[in-house]
């Protein structure tokens, strides 16, 4: 972030309208227009955005949903926020994306939806997730967290990602994101009556907005014709994201030249895995995960490139492994030995579009060296 988003957020501030407003719809509009979807919704973040779309394709108590235990651990948690069950299937290896051949032997009569997760900004197989789902009637959630600019081949035609392929997809503005706002989320999808609902739900069920409040004529009162939540976005916020946007081309294509580079760098190191871009899947290459040769020490490789001054992290983690599913319900709907061996193997290196070449041959000798010792 530099200049340009913190003259956005003062413009906010100083308008005298600071939450959900024309900022927010702006940024709406504009977002829409970049991922090429019908309707854009902005929400607080991407976790409320997901419970809401999984309430809006009608997950409820005692339902089941399937997904990936290797995401980010909200994936899991909005389906208990509905009050449902996660149903965890296995990523195939390559990828590190849900295995569709996996979704047969996970379903029941209790699944209600499939939250398809785009990890890493790595678009997973949905033309396979929605032949399974589309015959079977279930409606499919991407979590698309971290894809805002991927691509996906769909009908001989690249597409980004949250046109929505499936029924909602769901983006987040958290830091660790290509686009911020701090914290902040979008909704986009092809159903009008859904995309009404998330403004209903996003702004405490009210039935008439506070812009439009303000902005009338005649005295007009508002109705609460729902439960709704406090699931908005500031102005202040959505100012900000206005001018992140236009910095996503830049930065992917800039991020597109560093993941090569890194491709270049690492190569000659035996037994190293790489990540791999399927044919019909562009990542926006928010993360660079590299899987550790065998026997290497994971802890020991991350704690060697720190002791050399540079900062990574682990594989992505499985929420079934963490406390808080210690005793939560969900099921496996496979075996996860992908999932845990992905979290155990692979070490994600400094990938941001600012870095400068000679930083990423650091990255690289010291990689090496850590797995020659
Ligand atoms: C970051 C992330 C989320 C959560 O996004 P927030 O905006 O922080 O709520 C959900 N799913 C995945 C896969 C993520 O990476």
């Amino acid at each position: 972030m530099g200049q340009a988003e913190a003259d956005a957020a003062s413009r906010a501030i100083l308008s005298g309208w600071v939450t959900q407003g024309p900022e927010v719809a702006a940024f709406e509009r504009e977002f829409a227009a970049v991922v090429g979807a019908p309707h854009a919704c902005a929400v607080s973040n991407c976790t409320t955005g997901l419970h809401l779309a999984l309430l809006a394709v009608g997950v409820g108590p005692g339902d089941e949903v399937i997904t990936v235990s290797h995401s980010f651990i909200a994936t899991a948690n909005v389906i208990r926020h509905c009050g449902a069950v996660p149903v965890f299937v296995d990523i195939e290896a390559p990828g590190y994306n849900l295995d569709p051949a996996l979704l047969g032997g996970a379903v029941s009569p209790r699944t209600k939806a499939i939250l398809a997760v785009h990890q890493v900004g790595m678009p997973c197989d949905l033309r396979a997730i929605l032949e399974f789902a589309r015959p079977r009637g279930l409606p499919v959630v991407e979590d698309a967290a971290c894809a805002i600019g991927s691509e996906i081949l769909w009908d001989g035609r690249w597409e980004k990602i949250g046109r929505p392929h499936g029924d909602v997809a769901c983006f987040s503005f958290h830091p660790r994101k290509l686009v911020s706002t701090g914290d902040g989320g979008m909704i986009t999808t092809a159903n009008a009556a859904w995309d009404q609902k998330f403004r209903l739900w996003r702004q405490h069920g009210m039935s008439v907005p506070d812009t439009v409040r303000h902005g009338s004529k005649q005295v007009v009162f508002e109705d609460y014709v729902e439960v709704g939540f406090n699931y908005r976005l500031t102005d202040v916020q959505a100012a900000m994201g206005r001018e992140q946007l236009k910095r996503l081309p830049a930065m992917i294509a800039r991020r597109r030249e560093q993941a090569a580079r890194y491709r270049e760098l690492l190569t000659g190191i035996a037994g190293l895995g790489l990540p791999t871009e399927p044919a019909w899947a562009r990542t926006n290459w928010q993360s660079f995960g590299v899987r550790l040769p065998a026997g290497a020490k994971q802890r020991g490789v991350m704690q060697a490139l720190l002791d050399a001054g540079i900062s990574t992290r682990r594989g992505v983690m499985c929420s079934h492994r963490e406390p808080a599913y210690a005793k939560a319900p969900w099921r496996a709907g496979s075996t996860l030995v992908e999932s845990e061996r992905a979290q155990d193997e692979v070490v994600i290196l400094p990938l941001f579009h600012d870095m400068a070449e000679a930083d990423q041959v650091r990255v690289a000798d010291a990689l090496k060296a850590a797995l020659a010792t």
